[in-house]
């Protein structure tokens, strides 16, 4: 790496006018973000002879800068001129980042890696000059709409190879996604803007803890999420995933309004299989694309390389080493499936003392149903019981009653829903009941019913494993006409064991993700106790 003698442009520096517009594109989903607001900017005219170089076209702009097509004088050599303008507007992080995307890519010699030539500043113009390549980009082949599968596939098992020879040197790229792959006339696919390079286990200084660096629609979720220390060859293979996914079915696995949405569908939600959009595709390719989707970088390919062996076995018609999961793994995944888990980690607490208030009261109405004023005590304990919870409620929520986000507005229309359900039952029961001995405890398995309902739902956006405590609550429904002076009893049991569970895997949640903990503990300080 070089940097050149800052030279005088020549007289005549001003003829080019470039065209003017925001130089920092990172506020949609496509767009690499970059750190702190978006600005807007407008380029200066450069010279038309930067140092010894001689623009020639604008090519492109993107999130960091502006690239040119140029001609290097000394060399006579055409090559791609990328410069942040106006220098002296960028900060130093864009700076650093400018400078980190050079020299990480200046390292790397590979055929699929564009290479750079030479790195700069000339009067306070950072800039790297480096290989041009003739052709689009892969977004700009998309513009035609999704790619043959088997030329999708290629590009990207070479991309993978690039990508498996840039880890080896122990370089990530971050900011994989069709605008950073250029196709050359041979149709040879080349990485580019190692923008968010980073070395890998080293510190450079720019990967903040929590800082969002990347594009959304293609970001892994360790990356979305701001944990950096995660990232590692798996986040890669993440990009590769999202970029093959959108080669075969024209679109990112997910892109919403806002990049803020983005994210979060990134973080939480499972991608539609590229066969519902594309159902000409084979089972094998959709499989390798999921593969590199899991959320658990765990779950993925170990590597690119291993990604790019797949994407070979698949173009030749051998059986791919990723398997598409059978009923068993399913279920278990279904199980395990975890949502917003982070946002009600601070209840965790409260559930522990709804499992002990539900424990006692049922206990007091179970002794009591034969009693003379059997009816004084069961009411008493219902509006005991839900005084109790509802005032609980309002403290560990801070005093707030109404749903604040997706996540508990749902939450919350299970639940209303269920409590006017159990009214509904209640005032039914009553009639048809009337004279009859067992008419308080006939709407027990009535309620049972209707609560594994509403854990049925909750298995579905919250937590996979409600599916069995719907299941519980269904099993235990049917049973309890057996012994019915028993319901009582039953009911309060399965719903303090429910809190329980509930509770304790919350605060556990809650403990194990030391931001969020720290969050919630500050909240419940100040708010609870
Ligand atoms: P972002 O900054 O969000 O990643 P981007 O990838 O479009 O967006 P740049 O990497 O700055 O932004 O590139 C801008 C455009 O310049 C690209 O879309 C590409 O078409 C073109 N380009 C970049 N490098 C080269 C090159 N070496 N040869 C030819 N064209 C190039
Ligand atoms: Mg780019």
């Amino acid at each position: 790496m070089s940097t050149p003698a800052p030279t005088t442009p020549e007289p005549h520096a001003q003829a080019t006018q470039v065209a003017s517009g925001p130089i920092y594109a990172g506020t949609d989903d496509v767009s690499t973000l970059a750190y702190g607001p978006t600005r807007t900017v407008t380029a200066e005219a450069p010279a038309r002879i930067f140092g010894d170089y001689e623009l020639l076209v604008e090519v492109g702009r993107g999130g960091m800068g502006v690239v040119y097509k140029a001609r290097q004088i000394t060399l006579n050599r055409v090559v791609a001129l990328k410069m942040i303008l106006p220098g002296h507007l960028a900060s130093k992080d864009d700076l650093e980042r400018f400078r980190m995307e050079a020299e990480a890519t200046a390292q790397l010699q590979h055929p699929g890696i564009v290479a750079v030539y030479e790195v700069g500043e000339l009067n306070g113009q950072h800039f790297y000059s480096m290989e041009y390549v003739a052709g689009q980009s892969l977004s700009q082949r998309l513009g035609n709409g999704p790619l043959p599968p088997r030329v999708a596939a290629r590009y990207v098992m070479q991309v993978a190879r690039a990508i498996g020879y840039a880890h080896r040197h122990h370089i990530l790229h971050r900011d994989l996604k069709p605008s950073n792959i250029l196709v050359d006339g041979d149709d040879q696919p080349h990485v580019t803007d190692f923008g968010l390079a980073k070395k890998l286990g080293g510190d450079s200084g720019q990967t903040k803890t929590g800082a969002v660096l990347g594009t959304p629609s293609y970001m892994s979720p360790e990356q979305a999420s701001g944990r950096v220390k995660e990232l590692g060859p798996a986040a890669d293979v993440y990009g590769m995933g999202a970029m093959l996914y959108e080669l075969l079915t024209g679109r990112p696995p997910f892109r919403s309004d806002t990049p803020l949405d983005t994210i979060r569908h990134v973080l939480d939600q499972i991608p539609a299989p590229p066969r519902l959009l594309n159902p000409k595709l084979e089972h094998d390719l959709e499989t390798i694309c999921l593969k590199c989707l899991e959320k658990d970088p765990r779950d993925r390919y170990p590597s690119a390389d291993a990604l790019a062996d797949d994407l070979n076995r698949y173009l030749k018609g051998d059986s791919i080493s990723a398997r598409s999961f059978n009923l068993i793994d399913r279920i278990s995944r279904t199980l395990d499936r975890t949502q917003y888990a982070a946002e009600f980690g601070a209840w965790g607490n409260m559930l522990l003392l709804f499992a002990l208030i539900m424990a006692v009261e049922h206990g007091v109405m179970f002794f009591a149903q034969h009693a003379l004023h059997a009816d004084l005590v069961f009411v008493t304990a219902r509006v005991t019981q839900f005084s109790l919870m509802g005032y609980l409620f309002w403290r560990y929520r801070h005093k707030r009653v109404l749903p604040n986000n997706a996540a508990e507005r749902q939450l919350w229309s299970i639940w209303i829903g269920y409590l006017v359900a159990c009214i509904a039952a209640v005032l039914i029961g009553r009639q048809l009941m009337a004279g009859a001995e067992t008419y308080r405890l006939v709407v027990y398995p009535t309620w049972m019913v209707l609560a594994g309902m509403a854990f049925f739902i909750m298995g579905s956006s919250y937590w996979g494993q409600c599916y069995l405590i719907g299941l519980a609550f269904f099993l235990l429904a049917v049973l309890m006409p057996l012994r019915i002076e028993w319901a009582p009893l039953e009911f309060g049991a399965i719903w303090a064991a429910t809190f329980l569970v509930l509770g304790l895997r919350l605060r556990s949640f809650q403990t194990s993700d030391p931001e969020v903990a720290k969050r919630d503990e500050g909240d419940t300080r100040r708010d609870v106790t």
